[in-house]
This record gives C-alpha cells, sequence and structure tokens, in this order.
C-alpha cells in the first residue's frame, strides 16, 4: 500500500487530562468541518452532562469493552484515572475512506501502543503552561470529583514526563493562551510546518 500523503497521516493528540485537548479540536471542527474526522474512542466512563453517545465517545459498559478487546477491536486501549479507553481499527478505518485526516486524542499508554503499529500518525503532545494552571482548569470544567481531580494530576506528572525524557511526540504546544496555541494547532492539522514549543519545567 502505498504512504498516505502528509496531510492525511493520523493526528494523534495527546497531553494530561484537562489541559485543553477538546476545546481545541471543537474548535478546528467547526472551523472545518469536512476535512476532518475525530476518532471517536470506547470507554467505560459515564458520560459527562452533554455529552452524546457516538459523538465524543461510545459509552459502554466493561462487559462489552472485555468482549471488544477479545474480539481485537481495539488498535490500542488502556485504563485510565479508572475506566477503560480504547482506539477501533474499525473507527480509524471508517475517518479515512472519508478521505478526513483521523484525530486521535489518547492518553500515554495508547501513544506508546501506536508506537508498535504501522499506524504511522504524527504525535502532538499539548502541556499546560505549569501544574497549577492544570489543576485549575480541571476544577474550573467542574466535571471530576475532587479525588478524580487529584487521579488525573498524579497522572498528569507521568504524560509530561514520558514526553520530556522520551521525547515521544514530534512537536509540542503549549496551551498557554488559548488563541495562540490553537493558532498553532490549526497549522499542524493542516500539515504545515511550525515552530514547536518548548516544554516547560512542570515539577511544582
Ligand atoms: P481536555 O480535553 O484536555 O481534558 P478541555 O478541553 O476539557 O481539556 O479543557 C479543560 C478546561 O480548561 C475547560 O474548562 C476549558 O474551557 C479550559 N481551557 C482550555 N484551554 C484553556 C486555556 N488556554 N486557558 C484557560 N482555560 C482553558
Ligand atoms: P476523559 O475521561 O477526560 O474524556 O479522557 C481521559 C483520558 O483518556 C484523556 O487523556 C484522553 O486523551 C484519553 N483517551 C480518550 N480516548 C482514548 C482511547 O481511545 N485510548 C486511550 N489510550 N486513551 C484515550
Amino acid at each position: 500500500m502505498s504512504p498516505l500523503p502528509e496531510f492525511l497521516r493520523p493526528l494523534v493528540l495527546s497531553g494530561p487530562s484537562g489541559v485543553g485537548k477538546s476545546t481545541l479540536l471543537q474548535r478546528l471542527f467547526a472551523e472545518f468541518p469536512d476535512k476532518f474526522g475525530f476518532s471517536v474512542s470506547h470507554t467505560t466512563r459515564s458520560p459527562r452532562p452533554g455529552e452524546v453517545d457516538g459523538k465524543q465517545y461510545h459509552f459502554v459498559t466493561q462487559q462489552t469493552f472485555k468482549e471488544l478487546i477479545r474480539q481485537g477491536a481495539f488498535i490500542e486501549h488502556a485504563e485510565f484515572s479508572g475506566n477503560f479507553y480504547g482506539t477501533g481499527f474499525e473507527t480509524v478505518r471508517q475517518v479515512q475512506q472519508q478521505g478526513r485526516r483521523c484525530i486521535l486524542d489518547i492518553e500515554a499508554q495508547g501513544v506508546r501502543q501506536i508506537k508498535q503499529t504501522n499506524l504511522n500518525p504524527v504525535y502532538l503532545f499539548i502541556s499546560p503552561p505549569s501544574m497549577a494552571d492544570l489543576r485549575t482548569r480541571l476544577q474550573k470544567r467542574g466535571t471530576e470529583t475532587e479525588s478524580s481531580v487529584q487521579k488525573r494530576l498524579a497522572t498528569a506528572l507521568s504524560e509530561v514526563k514520558y514526553a520530556k525524557e522520551e521525547k515521544a511526540h514530534d512537536i509540542v504546544i503549549v496551551n498557554d493562551d488559548l488563541d495562540r496555541a490553537y493558532e498553532l494547532f490549526k497549522k499542524v492539522a493542516l500539515g504545515e510546518e511550525i515552530v514547536g514549543d518548548n516544554l516547560p519545567p512542570l515539577d511544582d
């Protein structure tokens, strides 16, 4: 099979929960309704207010999720903060069949697994300006209990460490000012070259 043109190579978006990935994606899909396709993952977590089955996620039971694993339906899957998440082969295939660039929003275990496949995506890491900002965003979003915020912040540190120590991503964007971050994100999504940001020291 001939390699996909650069623009159609899947884009794997990762970065700590609460950093602003969904916010950036919403803007992109609103501005370019026909160019991109979101890889709608399967998850066992409960829908948040406003989330629609089949749009943000396919919300499934643990039993269904396990059955899908057994059937080999997932390119990658992981447990995150007490819930399971996975990317379906079929999901990505359908987006690509439409001639759209497929964008995955996944956490670090998924990134590691994708690296073992032949998907050949571009890896983009969205970083918070600081851990304090990340905490504020997660709390302000109002979707998590305090214990869920704690879990997500603990995981955030290891996600940043992975990005920093293993240089696992092709590009880093710091989501400090949303408009600035979006302009960079848009360029990457459209397959344009950018000078990425440096990872800030996020040890606080
Ligand atoms: P993720 O999808 O990475 O978990 P969200 O997109 O849900 O994160 O964003 C988490 C919260 O942070 C949301 O309430 C969102 O409005 C807010 N947010 C996103 N980007 C910024 C930014 N640059 N500055 C301040 N708040 C932001
Ligand atoms: P949330 O519960 O906030 O929607 O997502 C939690 C984390 O799971 C985020 O870091 C998100 O990127 C990640 N995630 C969402 N879908 C998938 C998936 O299919 N696979 C993996 N590995 N992570 C996912």
